[in-house]
């Protein structure tokens, strides 16, 4: 979307004023950058080379003076501002995302974002890839996955087990890396199904988002997920001990390290098929639904030698 001059130096002079009346509570910004964002209305940049800038959704921006006047005082926390900007785009953000939508449904948009930095190793993203699979083919709801998902292995995430998410055109789906370790291949699983409820909730809603509420408990209970938000005290802990490095293993004993490097090397070469590959990084079981279902497709399944 292009923003005229005018309109940027009048958002930008909107921002510096209620930083001159509120004490300067916001740092200062130098430029502003408009994206067709369906989540984020708002943010102030990160500090870099020429200042921060203010990065804005084109909803806000097309929804004009009114919904600038309060963008300054939502960002600075006024619960009231925020629910106006909200109220004021909210038709522009269904329209975004409606766009988006769309560009899901079709080949090779505009917009094709470099794949997402992937943190994980070549074991771990067949592993993921794999339970993806597993429930894209076993569940029956195949055709409402999207061509363009992304699995994304984040060794950054540690408030949560997982997201689910757009990213210009591309849905996405990341994974906390921390639960990739022998012993919490259940909850591993379990965070996978959540976060594909999210998005079979998100792509089948007319508004397109998902929070935890009736329609999601439907999507988890269908995928055979549990309907709830978190994880239970005791995976918590569990998940603690295996990233201090203890023994958590409630599996049978971790496949051979060999068999290990021989999976990465196969990863490795079939690129795009990686999912083929037999033997899961980091000596990780497959939980047993997964098993199963391998079994039935492959003529040659896991764990035979
Ligand atoms: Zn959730």
């Amino acid at each position: 979307m292009t923003v005229t001059a005018e309109k940027k130096a009048r958002i930008l002079a909107l921002y510096d004023e209620h930083r001159r009346k509120n004490g300067r509570q916001l740092p200062p910004v130098s430029g502003v950058e408009v994206r067709p964002n369906v989540r984020r209305l708002a943010s102030v940049g990160a500090p870099r080379e020429g200042g921060r800038v203010l990065n804005l959704s084109s909803a806000v921006v097309r929804a004009g003076e009114p919904a600038w006047q309060v963008l300054a005082p939502a960002l600075a926390g006024d619960g009231a501002s925020l629910q106006r900007l909200r109220e004021l785009t909210r038709d522009l953000v269904h329209e975004n995302r409606r766009t988006v939508g769309r560009r899901n449904g079709q080949g090779p948009g505009p917009e094709v974002p470099p794949p997402p930095r992937c943190q994980g190793t070549p074991g771990q993203r067949s592993f993921l890839r794999l339970l993806v699979d597993c429930l894209r083919h076993s569940s029956g709801y195949g055709e409402l996955f999207p061509s363009r998902l992304h699995l994304r292995i984040s060794r950054r995430m540690t408030r949560a087990l997982g997201s689910s998410s757009v990213r210009g055109g591309w849905r996405r789906i990341t994974v906390a890396e921390r639960l990739f370790r022998p012993g919490l291949e259940d909850i591993l699983w379990e965070t996978v199904k959540h976060e594909v409820a999210h998005l079979l909730d998100e792509v089948t809603r007319d508004d397109g988002r998902s929070s935890h509420g009736p329609t999601w408990r439907q999507w988890a209970r269908r995928l055979g997920a549990r309907p709830e938000r978190l994880c239970t005290p005791a995976e918590v802990t569990r998940i603690e001990l295996a990233r201090r490095g203890s023994t958590v293993s409630n599996s049978p004993p971790s496949a051979s390290s060999l068999r290990e490097e021989a999976c990465q090397e196969e990863a490795l070469q079939l690129q795009g098929r990686i999912s083929k590959c037999r033997h899961p990084g980091s000596g990780l079981h497959y939980p047993e639904l997964v098993q199963e279902w391998l079994k039935r497709n492959r003529a040659d399944p896991p764990g035979s030698s």
